[in-house]
């Protein structure tokens, strides 16, 4: 099979879906599917909606148009706030969005209406983390603006924390979205169905806290692929974390000096490197580069170092274990190296059933 390549353990994401459905459910949580980490993927995404997901959400309509041409039955969600220039594919395409902006859901309120159809909402609101959001002391006069426009359907309200600027989802915020929830239900007599307290960061808080509130949704991607929680990246008991598996080949190794000779000027990344002389060392070229993955979020399975990498070549000490020409090497990939391996068309995806 071509190299390089990801491999991807379905078995390991059927399993980890099913745990997560039963451990959040335990507490009346139900779980969002987020397939932004695997590019919409319509094959990895048909296994979350066969283990009970309802709802998939993505932050690319691209993905989300992907997911249903392939005929995947489910509600989506887009989660990335709404550009105003989006606003028609947006109701074309998507049955529930977040959205922090009156003059966005005002435009999407006239295309609903031209479309006879009703467009979900969520509201969303800053709890500290500083990425999307209407500050709480504007909630009241957003969602008295929402409420006037019709083609609109706000069926709940969320948060986003841990992503910014990690700031915890703790309790305290947690409270705070469910008081916020209770106000504006009493306020202006609604019914909020989906109070989303956030995504993966959320996990600490869920375990240690026996009152959640109001809190009945979290959307969850990264804890499903690599099995974590995302506030100190520990393993989550029982998921798998090694889902991906990223495969590379060696494509020349040859004992050479450490240290670069002739005139020393900026390399790729505009940098003048400085280099510690080592002597001679084993050193290999991997057929994968900056093109394709995050170098700073891979790590090899095997004792070699890397040494640095440009547009299409990794290259790496391999002293301690002899590469050979068309050798594979093996690595564990973060979220980040993930993202940008996943959505890389020069990299193979290979599903493991
Ligand atoms: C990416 C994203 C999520 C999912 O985050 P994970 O850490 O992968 O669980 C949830 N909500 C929003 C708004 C996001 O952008």
């Amino acid at each position: 099979m071509n190299l390089p390549r990801i491999d991807i353990n379905t078995l390991k994401i059927t399993h980890n879906v099913k745990q997560l459905k039963k451990i959040y459910a335990s507490k009346g949580i139900n779980i969002i599917g987020v397939t932004k980490v695997i590019g919409g993927n319509p094959l990895i995404a048909s296994i979350l909606v066969k283990n009970g997901i309802k709802i998939l959400a993505d932050s690319r309509i691209i993905n989300i148009k992907k997911m249903k041409e392939a005929g995947i039955l489910a509600q989506y969600l887009l989660l990335r706030t709404p550009s105003l220039s989006q606003v028609k594919e947006v109701i074309d395409n998507v049955d529930i969005s977040l959205n922090s902006e009156l003059v966005v859901l005002k435009k999407i309120s006239k295309y609903a209406l031209k479309k006879h159809i009703t467009h979900k909402v969520i509201l969303m609101i800053e709890l500290g983390d500083l990425r999307e959001g209407v500050m709480p002391s504007e909630v009241d006069h957003t969602v008295r603006e929402i409420l006037k426009l019709k083609g609109l359907c706000l069926i709940g309200i969320g948060a986003n924390l841990a992503c910014l600027n990690g700031i915890n989802p703790s309790l305290d915020k947690m409270n705070e979205l469910s008081s916020i929830a209770i106000h504006i239900e009493r306020k202006f007599k609604i019914l909020l169905h989906i109070i989303s307290g956030g995504n993966s960061a959320n996990y600490q808080w869920f375990k240690s806290s026996k009152n959640i509130g109001r809190i009945n949704n979290l959307r969850i991607g990264e804890s499903i692929f690599l099995g974590r929680e995302t506030l100190s990246r520990n393993p989550i008991s029982g998921l798998f974390t090694d889902i991906f598996t990223l495969i590379t080949e060696v494509i020349e190794s040859k004992l050479k000096p450490s240290m670069p000779y002739g005139e020393i000027y900026q390399n790729v990344g505009g940098i003048i490197p400085a280099i510690r002389d080592r002597g001679f060392i084993k050193r290999a070229i991997l057929n994968i580069g900056l093109q394709d993955t995050i170098i700073s979020g891979i790590i090899p399975k095997q004792d070699i170092i890397i040494i640095g990498a440009s547009s299409d070549h990794i290259i790496v000490d391999n002293t301690k274990t002899d590469l050979k020409v068309g050798d594979t090497v093996e690595f564990t990939l973060n979220y980040e190296a993930l993202l940008r391996t996943i959505n890389s068309p020069y990299i193979t995806k290979n599903l493991i059933h």
